[in-house]
């Protein structure tokens, strides 16, 4: 008998094939049988009107800290998912010398915006070597299975100490070639890949930038040598190739990508974005990626299926009131001192004459954005409308409202007794409409990513984009084209687990892992996010629910049932990968 059988459901299998009729048989964690399923299971489930899909592979996250503490993996195992990888953009917290962990929370509290003080409490340090961190999340089971790349950012200041922190200091030899024995120790202890940054994005809470900002040819050359020794796992990265509209050093960076990639003979994928300065250079780099592909080598760009945002509110990170003076006396107080304060005619009128002229003397960027981007800044419905289009900003909103676009603002800011988020696409929205993103995520060459679950806890919250794909793409679209759910599945599950070597998973097939979604699709729908505060010391974060997931299941194992954790805890850690 089997251990399950999904009857009766509308089976998008993860190849890209279309929807068929049919069941799927488990047995001992492993799909069995699709199609006409006969005999029985100790568990059926009937699937009838109900999409059955793969679990959903994000390979995007970085939940480093958070699963050395959390066997739940929300908000991403709330949102289809069965398989992350972490230590993404080159930040992690293995290796880690004893004398360089405050160092290290810093880096993540600085690129990721996870709390230090709940790095600080949740982290327990019970490693030091990048496989001694292995070995302590597979002594810890979770909801989803989950694999980490060596993080060159961790990697650097273990071998090169203080200097390694300094992106203006280059490594001797003996310390290029420590690196290089330390990512072949990784490699071989189960590590799916090597992750870099290279923005000047990413810094420190103190505000430096990051070691590997500038890595040279040697010492990337040197790590790209250790891979191709271990002859596995795959290459990531972050660079300003979007930053800039200066070709020359776009051009510059993607060939010592190529270098790093005829070197390492293994695949690479990168953080493509379209900026609102620069909207045509995702097209130049991706016009690059097409040619490398062309010429045999596997190179592809991680886009995100939606303008990656954030979210405004009193309680996030950032508001548009934040360099008011009027605003900033009163920020310290606790939430409903601080809404009472905000509602009283007088401050509205001072922090509204405040904020006119602070954001007159501010330059184009992100600062001037979080103030007065009105026609970029959204209401979050319930459900979310992740279809943006500028006619249903705020600034459109308030046209025909015949107010003031920063008015408004104050005033959503204040529903929900101060808890109301709005929603600020940073990228991929440079022309107020999802025409280039619509050809972006259709783009032949790309991997769907980008959704930095479990970072930027107070401001982004893109776990959700695997839900958001599906209704946005393939359901509810009214401003343009479709694309196939069955695309947009493939994306976020076959495609994204053959990338990564996971030749196991991603797919509805006999033989493949049992990991699986049963969706309502007509009621999915991601519920706005919320500020919570429940990481540890405290902490805030950011949480957001979704409906119609009527089943996930992990190894067989029903994981989440209507939203709700099971209990079952069937996921572990990836050791490497199957290809
Ligand atoms: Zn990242």
């Amino acid at each position: 008998m089997a251990d399950l059988i999904i009857r009766n459901g509308t089976v998008v299998d993860g190849t890209g094939a279309p929807p068929v009729a049919g069941d799927v048989e488990v047995t001992d964690g492993v799909i069995t049988a699709v199609g006409a399923v006969d005999g029985t299971a100790t568990r059926e489930i009937d699937a009838e009107g109900l999409l059955v899909t793969p679990g959903f592979v994000d390979i995007h996250t970085h939940f480093d800290g958070q699963v050395t503490w959390d066997p739940v993996v929300a908000p991403s195992s709330l949102h289809g998912v069965t398989t992350i990888a972490m230590g993404n953009c080159g930040v992690g917290f293995a290796p880690a010398a004893p004398d360089r962990h405050a160092w290290l929370i810093s880096l993540l509290e600085g690129v990721e915006d996870i709390p230090g003080t709940a790095l600080t409490e949740g982290l327990t340090w019970n490693w030091e070597s990048f496989p001694e961190y292995l070995d302590a999340l597979a002594a810890m089971p979770h909801t989803v299975d989950m694999g980490a790349h060596v993080p060159h950012a961790a990697l650097r200041t273990y071998v090169m100490g203080e200097r390694g922190a300094d992106h203006t200091e280059a490594p001797s030899e003996g310390e290029m070639a420590q690196m290089a024995q330390l990512v072949r120790e990784a490699m071989a202890a189960g590590a799916i890949g090597f992750a870099t940054s290279r923005t000047e994005i990413h810094r420190t809470s103190t505000g430096e930038n990051i070691g590997t900002l500038t890595a040279g040819d040697a010492e990337l050359l040197a790590i790209a040598e250790a891979l191709r020794e271990s002859g596995t796992g795959v290459v990531q990265l972050i660079s300003d190739l979007y930053q800039t509209p200066d070709d020359a050093f776009a051009q510059q960076e993607l060939d010592l990508l190529e270098r790093f990639v005829r070197a390492s003979g293994r695949p690479l994928s990168f953080t493509m974005q379209q900026a609102y300065h620069s909207p045509d250079r995702w097209r130049f780099q991706m016009d690059w990626v097409d040619r490398m592909v062309s010429a045999g080598l596997d190179v592809k760009a991680q886009v995100a299926t939606r303008p990656i945002g954030v979210l405004l509110g009193l309680q996030a990170t950032a508001n548009p009131f934040l360099f008011c003076s009027s605003y900033a006396e009163i920020a310290p107080l606790p939430l409903a001192e601080r809404v009472a304060a905000l509602r009283e005619p007088e401050r509205k009128r001072r922090i509204l004459e405040e904020h006119t002229q602070v954001a007159s003397g501010l330059e184009p960027g992100i600062f001037r954005q979080i103030m007065c981007g009105f026609d970029v800044i959204f209401r979050l419905t319930d459900p979310v409308d992740y279809e943006l289009h500028t006619d249903r900003s705020v600034a459109a909103q308030a046209r025909s409202a015949g107010v003031e676009p920063i008015s408004m603002v104050y005033d959503l800011l204040l529903h929900g007794d101060g808890e109301q988020l709005l929603y600020l696409p940073l990228f991929n929205f440079a022309h107020g409409d999802f025409e280039d993103l619509h050809d972006m995520i259709t783009a032949p060459n790309v991997l769907f990513g980008l959704s930095d679950a479990g970072a930027h806890c107070g401001a982004i919250c893109d776990a959700s984009m695997t839900t958001s794909s599906l209704t946005v793409w393939s359901r509810d679209r009214r401003d343009g084209g479709r694309v196939p759910i069955e695309a947009i599945v493939h994306g976020n599950t076959q495609r994204n687990a053959r990338h990564v070597g996971w030749l196991d998973r991603g797919v509805v097939a006999p033989g493949h892992v049992a990991d699986l979604n049963v969706i309502d699709l007509d009621a999915l729908a991601c519920h706005p996010p919320t500020i919570v505060h429940d990481l540890p010391a405290g902490g805030r974060r950011l949480m957001q629910t979704a409906s119609g997931y009527r089943f996930t299941v992990k190894s067989g194992e029903v994981t989440f049932e209507d939203g709700e954790h099971t209990g079952a805890l069937p996921g572990g850690l990836l050791r490497g990968t199957n290809s």
